[in-house]
């Protein structure tokens, strides 16, 4: 289960659950008449680009396997919908119409971008849906980047003003051609919400679903908190801070994951609206708290602000809680996780 490239990693530590499994095992089949066994399960695979993975405690691996399929099934669903990789996605659907006129959307792509509008206020513009018309430019892998004539044009096409939601009509309209969005900062997030939801129903208790630098929890380990791992954005394989939680979402943005580098610079996939150009400043953005819609949101955003701006705007959300790895290294921790004398936690 431990995948040391994700930029969450679980500490599960793999030799343990599966001494703790077999045991399990072993003790529920001398038990006469059950025939259901207690085990943790667990699945990851390539989707969203990223990996997607459950784990989880069943009372009964047939009905686990069932719930754990249940969440594959779900997040592809979502993929189709918000893929722009996918020409008959519905977002791909507006993002080719939606200039020219009101384009109607179904309920829950119409939610998301509603919420990823608000976030976008809440974070003076860090976090925009259209950094796409910059973002689709880029390609991380053939090392390729917008030249700088199309830069220049295509970030007048960044602001999230442009988009216009109109909730009697269910519609969305671009003010301007060019404009482009993309959920890449958010639907991850939601992603994870939705799968643990699907838990719930399944009668699961215990679980982490993750999607790439985006986990939600379920409850806890059965009597102790899941151990959260924050990649050392450095060090593959490594990680720098260990986070003990439960019943909780946790986000992390790096620049390690898709970049390259050329003549000394980073190019990352966070970008700064504000110039088109990769977020600087900083290594990684975490984000923990209730809904890992807002922390995907979040940590995207706590990137591109900083670590100043971005630990202020944390602190003036009382149920959410950040820790950032800024360009030198150094570790920061919003007001909420000091110590209470008022000492940095540094
Ligand atoms: P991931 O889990 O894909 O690394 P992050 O939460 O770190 O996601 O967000 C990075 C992704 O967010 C990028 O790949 C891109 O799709 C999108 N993105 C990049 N810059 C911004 C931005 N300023 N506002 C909103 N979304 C962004
Ligand atoms: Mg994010």
């Amino acid at each position: 289960m431990t995948k040391h490239n994700s930029r969450l990693q679980l500490t599960l530590e793999a030799v343990s659950t599966t001494a703790v499994r077999q045991v399990l095992a072993t003790l529920l089949l001398a038990l006469p008449g059950s025939a259901a066994i207690a085990d943790w399960l667990g699945d990851a695979r390539p989707m969203l680009g990223t990996e997607v993975s459950v784990y989880l405690w069943s009372a009964d691996a047939g009905l686990g396997q069932q719930a754990i399929e249940a969440v594959f099934s779900e997040a592809e669903r979502i993929d189709r919908l918000m893929s722009t990789y996918k020409e008959d996605s519905e977002i791909s659907k507006i993002n080719r119409s939606a200039a020219a006129g009101p384009v109607v959307t179904g309920e829950e792509l119409f939610l998301l971008v509603q919420r990823s509008l608000d976030i976008s206020v809440l974070t003076l513009g860090a976090f925009d849906i259209t950094f796409d018309s910059v973002g689709q430019h880029y390609d991380f892998r053939s090392r390729q980047r917008p030249d700088s004539e199309t830069l220049a044009a295509e970030r007048e096409n960044i602001d999230y003003n442009y988009v216009q939601l109109d909730g009697a009509t269910n519609t969305i309209a671009f003010l301007k051609e060019g404009v482009r969005i993309n959920l890449g900062g958010i639907a991850k997030g939601y992603v994870v919400e939705r799968g643990v939801d699907i838990l719930r129903r399944h009668g699961i208790d215990n679980a982490i679903v993750t999607a790439g630098g985006d986990s939600r929890l379920l409850g806890d380990r059965r009597g102790r908190p899941w151990m959260v791992g924050i990649r050392d954005p450095r060090i593959e394989g490594e990680v720098a801070i260990s986070v003990p939680l439960a019943d909780e979402a946790i986000s992390t943005s790096g620049d390690y994951e898709r970049y390259f580098e050329e003549d000394g610079t980073r190019y990352h996939h966070i970008i700064q609206p504000a110039t088109g150009g990769p977020a600087g400043g900083m290594r990684s953005a975490t984000v923990f708290g209730p809904d890992a819609v807002i922390t995907d949101a979040l940590s995207t955003s706590v990137f591109v602000m900083g670590v100043d701006r971005g630990l202020t705007l944390i602190g003036t959300l009382p149920d959410y809680e950040s820790i950032v790895i800024d360009a030198e290294g150094r570790v920061f921790y919003s007001d909420g996780l000091r110590q209470p004398t008022g000492d940095a936690a540094e």
